[in-house]
């Protein structure tokens, strides 16, 4: 069980800036951990009339908005029921010409496989002003809560950001598996449980290492979150012998070795670290 302590609800000492009538502010609420909002998107939370939210979004967060603000689903989840795109962005429009202060809540980085470019473009082109709040994407903060850093320096100089699912709700056609798999020494794949038996022969037929380490990681940085650690040959019948799904993050590369090292949550519950050296360097991380 994890120690809390009170947090100060006040961030007097700077200027946060107004949402102001009219406007959307399109916002990242990270992961899933409230801790991994910015500081922009609960001074955004604390004065929205209208919040427009994702599925991935913590309801949690939603306890920090006004008594008195308008509160909306607006969830798109593969496979069931959802609200349309442009009927979410046309939603936006016309709260903001009601005059309302309209927070448009998504999860993780809005701009990260989020549809934030789409609707921050409807909300320009209906001239309604805009403002971007990042937040951090479920591909690095996700991993990183699993004790996986997406850069190491014994391991990977470039990191490839991919999705499983293109419009169709298929695996994407634009892109070429091939290019991937040379060019990038560690992919990160979002979306892609569905397609994770596509995407692993894919990888394999050019030319990744059928032991190649994968980590799964799923509901990441929520208290359900769960890790497999697996390889490319066995990784969609371990996820499925384990109950594996949606929402999760994929990452193929030897990064992911260093949660042998780097599982933060194990450790602060006491268990020790399975291996302090995973790269097999034989020497301490800083001494290069
Ligand atoms: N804009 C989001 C991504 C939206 S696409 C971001 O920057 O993180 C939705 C996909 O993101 C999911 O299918 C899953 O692959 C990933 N994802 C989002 N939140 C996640 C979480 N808490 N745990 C694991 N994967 C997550």
């Amino acid at each position: 069980m994890q120690e809390t302590v009170s947090f100060p609800a006040s961030l007097g000492g700077s200027e946060w800036p107004e949402l102001k009538p009219g406007w959307v502010w399109l916002v990242g609420a990270g992961p899933g951990d409230p801790g991994l909002l910015t500081l922009h998107a609960l001074n955004a939370i604390r004065q929205a009339d209208v919040i427009v939210y994702d599925a991935l979004v913590q309801k949690v967060i939603l306890d920090w908005a006004r008594p008195d603000a308008e509160v909306i689903y607006a969830g798109k989840r593969g496979g069931k029921p959802s609200a349309k795109q442009r009927d979410i962005s046309l939603q936006l429009v016309d709260h903001a010409r009601a005059g309302k202060r309209v927070l448009r809540l998504k999860g993780g980085d809005p701009f990260v496989f989020g549809r934030g470019g789409e609707e921050g473009q409807t909300l320009v082109q209906h001239d309604v002003p805009i403002r971007i709040i990042p937040g951090i994407s479920a591909g690095i903060g996700g991993l990183a809560y699993a004790g996986i850093p997406v850069t190491h320096r014994d391991v990977n100089q470039s990191v490839t950001f991919v999705t499983g699912h293109d419009q169709s709700g298929d695996t994407p056609s634009s892109l070429d598996w091939e290019a991937i798999s040379k060019g990038s020494q560690v992919i990160v794949i979002y979306m892609g449980m569905k397609h994770l038996d596509r995407i692993r022969t894919a990888l394999i037929n050019a030319g990744r290492p059928e032991d190649e380490p994968v980590a799964i990681v799923t509901n990441a940085t929520t208290p359900e979150q769960r890790v497999l650690e697996t390889n490319l040959s066995t990784c969609v019948e371990d996820a499925d012998a384990q109950g594996f799904g949606a929402p999760a993050i994929i990452c193929v590369g030897r990064a992911t070795l260093m949660r042998q090292a780097l599982d933060w949550q194990a450790i602060a519950q006491g268990i020790a670290p399975r291996n302090t050296d995973p790269m097999g360097r034989g020497r301490p991380a800083e001494d290069r």
